[in-house]
Parts: structure tokens; sequence; C-alpha cells
């Protein structure tokens, strides 16, 4: 018996077979049940994720000896028809390979022709930006008057190239990437129906290569099957496909936490050895330390195997969400580099060393900035009033690969506070009362950490000074993580204010916490406008949040 490629065998053929696209289909079944058939829609999204197959059903629906119908019977010769691609009245034409105006001026000549044995002569066109620019006129003198029982679909996964003159003739249907939760979900369906044992680590593999395509997913299932058999096991799996486990992941920061360079730099070697694409390598690079992220700020991924929650989590409790993100601004420094370079092994190998130099490169972060700090005091220039605060922020971080900078520490105070930075303070002793004097100089001077830490600090619920110690006590997770993951540069800015050298003490009181997910929300929105190049990342790789 020969095989049927999945994606084939279980392409839907009904409105309730298409998956995870119920806000486009919803809408479709009830125009036409109440017979409100447009002249022209347009299906845009992502490749494989069922724009064509939907559009198919479109026309069954309507050229249904029953319709139309919700629910074309899929058993007349209309339905055959148009299943087996061979209706006179259905006529599909792929854009990428007709896309001379001769092919829409043959379309136009045989529109005169009405539709011959259905009520509707139905043209789907697939990647239907590829047409021409004179194609596309052609086209929209066809739909300005489009003629009786004739219905357009487009599909595309370009939508920003079609004309908009042409968009706005269309009803618009904008299909999603589907999540990996869901994916994995179809994939375990499939399996059981066609008697294939399939772990989980290989269901969420599959899932997460296809990046929110259905069919992609359908077809390295199909490969998957074709060379495991009825047995697919993850050592296969990552065979055929080169996929890095997580399992690599975990030791190179494991070694990254230890500071072990030669283990770092033994590990790469081994992952050169194994042939493994190295752009590959270091996208799910940031996509682990993304998942640790995002689980650091409490955040629920529901695309990641649940057996692997544990081993983030305690991965995650090793590093300071700075760090992470410190990390992540290097990934994607190198993975720039990588591009136009013709060594890419010492890119990586460079990486590594930085990843695991890190914090001595925050320590001369922050002798630099104290330098610059003791420059501007003896009366020299400060190079940093001549910058703007974001364009410094953003120097830093694009030179962060090459040079030894960090954002947040080596960033001076930015112009605009100049007038904050006082003469150096009296130093007194740590009390109530002096405390409360002086808290709007700490507050100013912690700007120079971060807003966001600012922000948290004002953020407090209540200060206390108690013998060395300074209590804050704070309302959310977020605010708490901020101030404690700069606990020792907002210590040595009290020594700066202080006599004594004060410890600071912080205290959560959950109890006030506001919804989580708010918080989680708000703090990514923080994160991404604190970097460009993260929120490309984030926005990108992201199929979590939205
Ligand atoms: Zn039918």
């Amino acid at each position: 018996m020969s095989y049927i490629v999945l994606a084939r065998k279980y392409r839907p053929q009904s409105f309730s077979e298409v998956y995870a696209q119920d806000h486009v289909t919803g809408i479709l079944q009830n125009a036409i049940a109440s017979n409100r058939i447009a002249h022209a829609y347009l299906f845009t999204g992502p490749r494989g994720v069922g724009k064509t197959s939907l559009a198919r059903i479109m026309a069954k629906s309507l050229n249904c000896e029953k319709g139309p119908t919700t629910h074309p019977c899929n058993t007349c010769s209309n339905c055959n028809e148009i299943t087996a691609g061979t209706s006179p009245d259905v006529i599909e034409i792929d854009g990428a390979s007709n896309t001379g105006v001769d092919d829409i001026r043959e379309l136009q000549r045989e529109l005169l022709y009405a539709a011959s044995g259905s009520k509707y002569k139905i043209y789907i066109i697939d990647e239907v930006h590829m047409l021409s620019k004179n194609a596309f006129n052609a086209l929209l003198k066809t739909l300005e008057e489009p003629p009786e029982n004739v219905v357009f679909i487009f599909a595309t996964t370009e939508p920003h190239k079609v004309l908009p003159t042409i968009i706005s003739r269309c009803q618009r249907y904008d299909f999603k990437r589907i999540p990996i939760g869901a994916i994995v979900r179809r994939l375990q369906d499939l399996a059981a129906i066609e008697n294939i044992m399939i772990d989980n680590e290989s269901l969420y593999l599959i899932a997460r290569k296809a990046d929110g395509g259905l069919r992609d997913a359908l077809s390295l299932m199909d490969q998957a099957i074709s060379y495991c058999m009825d047995n697919i096991t993850i050592d296969k799996v990552r065979q055929i496909f080169g996929l890095i486990p997580n399992q690599v992941y975990h030791r190179f920061l494991t070694l990254i936490d230890a500071k072990d360079a030669t283990g770092l730099i033994t590990e790469l070697h081994d992952v050169f050895e194994q042939g493994t694409d190295l752009q590959e390598f270091i996208a799910n690079m940031l996509e682990f330390i993304r998942v640790l992220i995002l689980r650091k700020l409490g955040v629920s991924i529901k695309d990641i195997n649940p057996e692997e929650l544990q081993m983030f989590d305690e991965l995650g409790g090793m590093f300071s969400q700075n760090k992470l993100m410190y990390m992540m601004s290097f990934l994607i420094a190198s993975r720039t580099d990588l591009r136009s370079s013709s060594n890419p092994y010492l890119i990586l190998e460079a990486l590594m060393i930085k990843l695991c130099k890190m914090d001595e490169m925050e320590d001369v972060a922050a002798l630099v900035a104290k330098l610059s700090g003791a420059a501007k005091l003896g009366g020299l220039p400060a190079q940093s009033s001549e910058q703007t605060p974001g364009r410094n922020a953003q120097n830093a971080r694009s030179n962060s690969y090459g040079n030894i900078t960090k954002p947040a520490a080596a960033t001076q105070a930015a112009p605009e506070h100049a007038h904050h930075e006082e003469a150096p303070v009296e130093k007194v002793t740590f009390n109530e009362a002096n405390l409360n004097i002086m808290w709007p100089r700490f507050e100013i001077r912690t700007e120079k950490i971060s807003k966001m830490c600012t922000a948290a600090l004002k953020n407090a619920k209540s200060r206390q000074a108690n013998g060395k110690i300074l209590q804050l006590t704070v309302e959310s997770q977020t605010d708490y993580n901020r101030l404690k993951n700069n606990q020792s540069a907002l210590q040595n800015i009290l020594s700066e204010l202080f006599h004594e050298s004060i410890t600071l003490s912080l205290t959560l009181d959950e109890a006030a916490t506001p919804a989580q997910v708010q918080i989680h929300r708000r703090t990514l929105d923080d994160l991404k406008k604190d970097s460009p190049e993260l929120a490309k990342f984030i926005e990108t790789t992201d199929s979590v949040l939205s």
C-alpha cells in the first residue's frame, strides 16, 4: 500500500476540521449561513496554517449541490471535483507561476463565461502578492466591477506586498501561527490514529521546528515516520533534523555559571564536530534563555514540554535577570556577526569566553562609570554629557560584543539629570530621620543603575532604618526582583550617603500583589522598551503571549 503523506491525508475537508483558526472559520460560516457572500476574500497568514484548504472548503460550501451551506456534503460531484481539483468552476491559480498580465487577461476573458454546473465561479489565487504590477492592475479592474456569481479568494503570506486598492476591495481574514501546544495535540491525535508511537519530547521538537505551521509539522512527522517507522524516539528525531537537545544548553549554562571557559570551549567543539548549524545553535540558545527569563518573570509558558519545566526553573535560579538579559545581548550580537563572518568558529569561541567573563566585564564597566564620575567631579568634561541617554544606551549595547561595556552600569548620568548630580553630599548617620532626608538623593542616584530600579523604589510600600539595615517592603514580585537583582549596587549608593555600610533587606508583601499576569506583561513591555533588539527578538519569537 502506498504511503499518503499526512498533510494530504488529513487535509481539512470541512470548516470544523480547519485547525486552530476558529476566529476565521466562525465568521465565514456565519456569512454563508446568512447568505452574505462577498465578491472577494483575502486570506493572509504564515505558510501551512490552512489558507488554501479553507479556500477550497469555501468553494465547496458555495458550490455543493446542497449549498450554499456551512456543511458541504463532500459526496456530491461538485464537492468531489473540488476535492480532486478538477472542478471547471473552481479555478486555482498559483500567483508565483502565473505572474504575467497575459494570465490575468485570460482570466478576464474566461470570466465572460458563466459557471457551468455550479452556482458560483470561484477563483482561488494563491500567493497573490507575487503577481506583477500589470497583472494586479488588470485584476483590479475585474474587482471594481465583478461579474455576477464570481468569487475571488486570494491567499498570501505577505499582505504588505498586495496593493492597498486590492486589499480594500476584499474581506480580509488574518490566519494565525498555530501555537506549539496546539500542534503537539494535533500530532498526538494523528499518531494515535496512525498507530505510531512517539514520545513527548519528539512531539515538542517537531512542533517547535515547524514554527507555527501545521503543514510543516506534518511533513516533518512524515520524515520521522519514514526514518523510524512506527516508533519515533527523540534520539532518532534529533539525528534526522540535527536538533540540539536542551540538555546541551543546560550544560552550557552550568559551565557559564561555573566560569569554566575550558569546559565551555570543549563543549562547543563537540557541537562543531556534530555538524550543527551554528545559526540554529545560537537561535536555540536564545530561545532557551528566553524561556529562562519568562519563567523567572512568572509567565506561564504553554509551549514547552512540561517535563522540562523543573530544569528551566533550577537553571533560572542560578542567574539574575540582568545577567540573562546581558547574555541575550551577547548572543544577538554574535548571531549578527555570524552572518557576515568567514570564521564562524572564532565568533562562537569568543562568545563563550565572554559569557564566562561576564562578571569581570561588569566590574570593569562599573569601574569605568566610577572613573568618569570622578573625572566629572574633578572638573573634567564628562564624555557622556554629549550624548542623549537613548543613544548612550544603544551604543553601549551595539558595542557590547566587541567592547567591554555594560548597558546599564556604563551609562552615565544623562544631561537632563545633570543638575541633580550635586557636589558630593556630606555623609550622615543612618537613622530614620536622615533616611527620609536623604531619600530623594538616593532615588536620583539609583537612576544610574536603571530607571526601572528607581521606579521600584518609588513603588515601595514602606521603608525603615533598623540598625544598619534598610528594610524595604514592596508589593510586587517585579519590583522585588528589580531591587534584588541590583542589591549590591543599591548598597553601594547607600554607602555614598551614610557613614555606615548599609544592608538592604527586601520584603515582598504579596497580599497586596495585583494580578500577576498584568505585572509580567508590563515588565515585558519595559524590557522591550529597554532594548530595540530584544523587542524585535521577543516579537519574532513570541507565540506564547500573543
Ligand atoms: Zn456537496
